[in-house]
């Protein structure tokens, strides 16, 4: 297996035992991204591979002398709605054309804390709006497993990026399913920790009540790795929690005891893909063959659960993107009047965002507020407690993640848009709900595209998505296979990176 393949927590013993050095990593790294940048195009900004060599050779050095972090010598990709200092962090959008930022979000700072190398941001949906990475003003990344299909979105760039080993471990978020979907269909573990546990400072926001930044990786343990680096003392997010004492890694260890499986009948009726449907079968045998108990759930108004993030999503996002006026943030476009102003300076954002920004405007004047946004946090209330009574009698739900696989990219291109919110039916509930959950690979389907499933648990129950991830991850091989990139034909001659 090449380096570049190599699971986080595989290349943390071996640079601690000095079976590598870090600058063999991060050319193994660099190799890669030389291949494939060009016909995946997982990164929008890379650093320079000079400065690339100087942090590995600094990170040698701290390993000799005893002075290395957690993840010094790990190469990680950031999404780029995820400030990062010095970085066109420009939420793949034309309003943020060359914004870079003075400061690095929180998360990011923890993880150069814990010595990691940030190579590069990543390109994803427009302000983290879709489920396809084509709403980006880049063009959008192409799935690992199949260059002509996409890669799930929005965090499709991060999937991209450690699917096809030019990362070993990347930042996505997730407001509605944006790690755990791209996680599914590039054949990686996505976790979505439960609201509050990660800083959202320095995120350019879509929907603030709704989002995390979460890790995406390739195995579960690499997760909980991450996500402990990720931790710190949040100064800026006043919805993140203390971490006294918190180890997820420490959590993922151990038996599950109980261990219920929970599994709603009324989604084999539904109109899942049937080799999704098969896989999902499956994995409840292997859970069973864990010796876990499937006990039935009901969860009567998760049907409404579309309906009800679209319109709180969007209304989060009309007025999160307010502040992009052309005065204080992003482009200007300066005319006569100040109402021009205003117009001219607002074509800036794609027409995907721009029909959020309406929609969410709408939704919150005083005529339709009643109507729209009040229903639906009450029914969002109403998911909450569906889940809570669920939980009662189990301590993970297995579900699926997307009803249907990766698309065509130009399929996906002319998918009308309620089909597409529809397609996020599984993952909104969770950040509805204010639950944890976990995407995690678990087959494949017969043209070999990767298949996931996922795991939800009550709030702060990390402890149980991890210990039943790993129990399933010990048990079958899914996570392991890494994706064709020789035989996708992108073994061609290496192109340079500008
Ligand atoms: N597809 C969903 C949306 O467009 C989720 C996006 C996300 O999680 N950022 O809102």
């Amino acid at each position: 297996m090449d380096l570049c393949e190599t699971p986080l927590v595989q290349l943390r013993q071996m640079l601690d035992t000095g079976n590598v050095t870090a600058k063999e990593v991060v050319y193994s790294f660099y190799e890669r991204i030389q291949r494939v940048q060009e016909p995946l195009r997982p990164y929008v900004h890379l650093m320079p591979i000079r400065d690339m060599m100087i942090q590995a050779d600094d990170a040698d050095d701290w390993l000799r002398t005893g002075r290395a972090g957690v993840l010094t010598g790990i190469p990680i990709a950031v999404k780029s709605s995820i400030s990062v200092k010095d970085m066109p962090t420009d939420c793949a959008s034309a309003m943020l054309e060359g914004y870079r930022p003075p400061y690095d979000a929180e998360v990011v700072h923890n993880l150069r804390e814990c010595g990691a190398i940030v190579l590069g941001l990543t390109d994803m949906d427009e302000f983290a709006m879709g489920n396809t990475c084509l709403t980006s003003v880049h063009g959008g990344s192409k799935n690992p497993w199949a260059p002509e299909r996409i890669p799930g979105g929005s965090s499709g760039g991060s999937a991209v990026a450690v699917s096809s080993g030019c990362a070993a471990a990347a930042l996505g978020t997730d407001t509605g399913g944006s790690i755990r979907q791209p996680a599914a269909f590039c054949n990686l573990v996505g976790l979505l920790p439960t609201y509050g546990t990660a800083s959202r400072f320095g995120h350019v926001a879509y929907g603030s009540s709704l989002e995390q930044i979460s890790p995406m990786t390739r195995t579960v343990e690499d997760a909980a790795f991450l996500l402990d680096a990720m931790m710190g003392e949040s100064t800026g997010d006043s919805t993140c929690r203390l971490h006294e004492g918190d180890d997820f890694s420490l959590m993922a260890e151990g038996e599950m005891e109980p261990f219920r499986v929970g599994w709603c009948p009324a989604w084999d009726a539904e109109n899942l893909d049937k080799d999704v449907c098969q896989a999902l079968e499956k994995a409840r045998t292997v859970f069973e063959n864990l010796g876990a108990e499937i006990v039935e759930i009901d969860l009567p108004h998760l049907q409404h659960a579309v309906a009800a993030y679209y319109l709180v999503a969007m209304a989060e996002a009309s007025s999160n993107l307010a502040r992009f006026d052309g005065m204080r943030f992003g482009k200007s476009e300066r005319k006569k009047s100040l109402q021009e102003s205003y117009r001219a300076t607002r074509q800036g954002f794609g027409e995907e965002t721009r029909r959020r920004i309406l929609m969410g405007t709408f939704a919150l004047t005083e005529g339709a507020y009643k109507d729209y946004y009040r229903k639906a946090a009450q029914v969002r209330a109403l998911i909450r407690q569906d889940f809570m009574t669920a939980f009662e009698s189990c301590e993970v739900i297995l579900a699926p993640v997307s009803p249907s696989l990766p698309m065509l990219r130009d399929e996906a291109e002319n998918v009308d848009p309620l089909t597409s919110y529809l397609a996020d039916m599984y993952t909104v509930p969770a950040n509805l709900a204010g639950i944890c959950a976990m995407s995690l690979p678990c087959g494949r389907t017969k043209i070999g595209l990767p298949i996931g499933m996922q795991l939800m648990a009550a709030p702060f129950r990390e402890d149980l998505l991890l210990k039943s991830g790993m129990a399933y991850q010990g048990y079958t091989l899914w996570h392991v296979r890494t994706a064709p990139i020789d035989k996708s034909g992108l073994s061609g001659p290496i192109p340079l990176i500008p």
